[in-house]
């Protein structure tokens, strides 16, 4: 059933974090919520910022999404601040912290103590796998230039790295086994890719070095909720459920027509303007926009990065007495990293504790086999294989670390961002876009049509909260005159 034309100045489709902000921003500008809609298609807000919550006991949660709050990004932290939350330190490594590499586990310490053997079977000298991933990076940057570098956060990329792809270029400083060891001791793959160089090292080097971590006391989500709170706290209802489905010219060719479809229900919605804060694979499903050549170039330019997440829920957390009480773990094995889940919120009264698993690039499409169509986020059981397997895999870290034998799961969850309507977990720019332009192609992605596009994937920030911020400030100074963030705002 088709419903009669609604008419509104401006739509924002997508509540994740830049649509939220988005409409958040505009209604504190004083823009009457009457003038906005605000659509999503899902039936919760957040997007990729999302908690899980055992139903087993409402005190055992897990981040699935994003974790971490970094002290170099301004907009996201002043945005915490402003919405009230608390936030504290957030302990991403500890030196106790196991590597778990080609069969082999070691802590953070042996291996910065490995004087006289290799900690890990790489063909790499002791020396580099000691001194781990800043000094393989150090070592391919200042290859490149044959210079020393200011300071950290200064590495400075001058070419190759604004002419080769990211793994060309690498592979030129690096040998094979040095590049295996970097990607293995980040945990990310996509050194092997033909990624913008300039644009993936600067990223890289913004969120390894000189950078503390923090998190909402309460969770990331918390982040999301309060704005969404905020905004129904002006009168404005987000309408769940209604996925953009069409965009077309609107009748009097300066607005917008945007079509949604919610269950048994087709709604459309003339705009005057329209923010889509979409990554590229839910908006190449959006008649009217795939098709377009400029927006196909647009898509081209960023490559979307699988990840699947995991937590699986143990009656008690075992894993103190195996020494590992805070930090993460890191591993070649599917299972990536592992963290332990922070309880938080007023009803942590229980003893069952989660462990959260981080993996990405192919081996996250392990995860993805295990799963049967629909189980994707929801909660699996402990005789699921996929809880089985991760599991069996932890236990594999903890090798001769243990003094008895640890509980049995009782259950887990697993969530893949590969699948609909995210595309990846976050993107990265690839070899031959330009970065710059694309991001103000965005702004105003198709000539004629009052329409913008925002988020994460669209950033020099990308995988970043700040990202999508950056990218939904860009849209609301640049297109609807707003003052910027922080400042003071003149009454719309
Ligand atoms: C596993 C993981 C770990 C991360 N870790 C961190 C971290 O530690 N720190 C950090 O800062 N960032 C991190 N990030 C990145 C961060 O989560 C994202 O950058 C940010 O949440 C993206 O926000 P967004 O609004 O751009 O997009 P999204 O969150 O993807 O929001 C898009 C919204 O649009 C909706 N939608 C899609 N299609 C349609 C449609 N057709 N119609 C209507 N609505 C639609 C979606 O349901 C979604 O709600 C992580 C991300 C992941 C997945």
């Amino acid at each position: 059933m088709s419903s009669p034309e609604e008419w509104r100045d401006i739509v924002i489709v997508g509540a994740g974090i830049a649509g939220l902000y988005c409409c958040w921003r505009l209604l504190e500008a004083g823009v009457s919520p009457d003038r906005i809609g605000f659509f999503e298609a899902a039936d919760r807000t957040g997007g990729r910022i999302l908690g899980a919550t055992w139903p087993g006991d409402p005190g055992c949660k897990a981040e699935m999404g994003a974790h971490f709050l970094n002290s170099g990004h301004v907009l996201s932290n002043a945005l915490a601040a402003d919405l009230g939350l608390a936030t504290e330190p957030a302990i991403v490594f500890r030196d106790h912290n196991i590597v778990h590499l080609r069969g082999c586990s070691r802590t953070r310490r042996q291996i910065s103590r490995a004087w006289f053997r290799k900690p890990f079977d790489y063909r790499v000298s002791r020396y580099l796998q000691r001194r781990g991933i800043r000094k393989l990076l150090e070592k391919a940057v200042r290859a490149s230039r044959r210079a020393g570098h200011e300071r950290d956060r200064e590495l400075r990329f001058d070419p190759p790295y604004d002419q080769l792809p990211l793994n060309e270029a690498f592979s030129r400083f690096l040998t094979d086994e040095e590049l295996r060891l970097l990607a293995d001791r980040l945990g990310y793959s996509f050194l092997h890719e033909q990624l913008h160089g300039n644009a993936t090292l600067a990223w890289m080097a913004d969120g390894l070095f000189g950078v503390r971590m923090s998190w909402p006391s309460s969770g990331m989500s918390a982040l999301t909720d309060a704005l969404r709170a905020a905004i129904e706290a002006h009168g404005m209802t987000i309408r769940l459920g209604h996925r953009l489905s069409r965009v077309t010219a609107g009748k009097d060719g300066n607005n917008a027509s945007l079509e949604f479809t919610s269950p048994g229900r087709m709604r459309t919605i003339e705009a005057g303007s329209a923010v889509l804060a979409l990554p590229p694979h839910a908006l190449k499903q959006v008649e009217g926009l795939g098709d377009d050549d400029t927006m196909a170039a647009l898509f081209g330019a960023v490559a979307q990065w699988p990840i699947a997440t995991a937590a699986v829920v143990y009656p008690e957390p075992w894993w103190i007495e195996a020494g590992f009480a805070e930090g993460r773990i890191s591993t070649d094995l599917a299972v990536g990293q592992i963290g332990i889940a922070r309880r938080h919120g007023p009803e942590t009264g229980s003893q069952h504790a989660a462990l959260e698993i981080y993996t990405e690039g192919e081996r996250s499409g392990f995860w993805r086999t295990l799963l049967r169509a629909g189980e994707n986020g929801q909660w699996l059981g402990k005789d699921h294989a996929a809880t089985r397997e991760i599991h069996r895999q932890i236990l594999k870290v903890f090798d001769g670390r243990l003094t008895r034998n640890p509980p049995l799961p009782v259950d887990a969850v697993v969530q893949d961002w590969q699948a609909d309507p995210f595309g990846g977990a976050f993107h990265l720019w690839r070899h031959g876009s330009t970065p710059e332009s694309a991001i103000e192609r965005a702004r105003d992605p198709v000539p004629g049509l009052p329409l913008s596009i925002c988020g994460e994937a669209w950033s020099l920030q990308q995988g970043w909260i700040e990202g999508a911020l950056q990218t939904a400030e860009q849209v609301l100074v640049g297109k609807y005159g707003l003052a910027p963030y922080g400042t003071a705002e003149a009454p719309a």
